[in-house]
């Protein structure tokens, strides 16, 4: 049996922020097993390049630091000039600082403000500026289950997710008209060296399994298909949603 064609994205050129590993690793695999050319990004080249050596099909490095606007502008348009006009962006760079929020330093909370909500807007906006001129595009930012609901120690992080989500609904406001479909896409908890402290917290990971009707932790691979139908023509219609994989965790207490 073959896939029905609204969810063919074979051809297209797909940018993912951060995906030298863990998730947006892991998105970029999934749209380059989907027949798309890809581009990968990250602050470490070597790293860039060992990630992209492992990947199927036309994969390219763009090595550049996604919290900088002027790097940003540089980084998108050297992309398009070297590999293609960009059809999909993933948003997905981001970090984790877990202190209670009486102690959270200035600098830290600049710091998480500037690599998981900044950069969406500095990419989004400079992918977008193409993609509105050319009348189509797909845009899927990575929020997380912590745009919802949120646990002591991770306040300023669940604050940046919280403003991704609703950056997500002012791009389709904004961008809609133009032909660009704006998505988030929201993970539960997933395995990755983001969450490595909380895996090996036995006591952590009991409840996270507990507390998951899937019963269990997420895995990378887990988040690829909602990626795939948000990244193609089955989701033409779709905007300024957040679909949530995440084993179900956000809607039962
Ligand atoms: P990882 O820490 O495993 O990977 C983060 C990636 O982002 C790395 O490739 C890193 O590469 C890159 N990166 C970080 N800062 C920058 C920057 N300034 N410029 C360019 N690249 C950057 O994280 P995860 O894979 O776990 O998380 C990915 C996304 O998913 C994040 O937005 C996270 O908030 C979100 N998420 C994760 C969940 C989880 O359970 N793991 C749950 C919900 C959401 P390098 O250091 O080489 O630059």
């Amino acid at each position: 049996m073959t896939a029905h064609p609204l969810f063919d994205i074979g051809g297209r050129t797909a940018l993912v922020t951060g995906s030298s590993r863990g998730i947006g690793l892991a998105l970029a695999r999934g749209l380059a097993e989907a027949g798309c050319r890809v581009i990968l990004n990250g602050r470490d080249g070597d790293r860039l390049a060992k990630a992209a050596a492992g990947l199927p099909g036309e994969v390219h490095t763009a090595v550049f630091d996604v919290t900088d606007g002027p790097s940003v502008t540089a980084g998108i348009a050297e992309a398009e000039e070297r590999v293609g006009p960009l059809d999909i962006l993933v948003n997905n760079a981001g970090m984790q600082l877990r202190a209670p929020l009486l102690e959270f330093a200035d600098a830290d909370w600049h710091r998480i403000l500037d690599t998981n909500l900044t950069t969406a807007f500095l990419v989004g906006r400079e992918a977008a500026r193409r993609m509105t001129e050319r009348g189509h595009g797909k845009i899927v930012n990575i929020c997380s289950l912590q745009s919802e609901v949120v646990r002591p120690g991770i306040a300023p992080y669940a604050a940046t997710k919280g403003a991704l989500k609703m950056l997500t609904k002012g791009m389709c406001a904004d961008w809609g008209p133009y032909g660009v479909q704006v998505n988030g896409l929201g993970p539960g908890y997933i395995e990755t060296e983001l969450t490595r402290p909380l895996v090996e917290d036995e006591e952590f990971s009991t409840w996270v399994r507990g507390r998951t009707p899937a019963g269990r932790w997420g895995r990378t691979e887990d988040l690829v298909g909602g990626l795939l139908f948000l990244a193609s023509p089955a989701a033409d219609f779709v905007g300024g949603q957040i679909l949530y994989v995440d084993g179900g965790m956000t809607s039962v207490l």
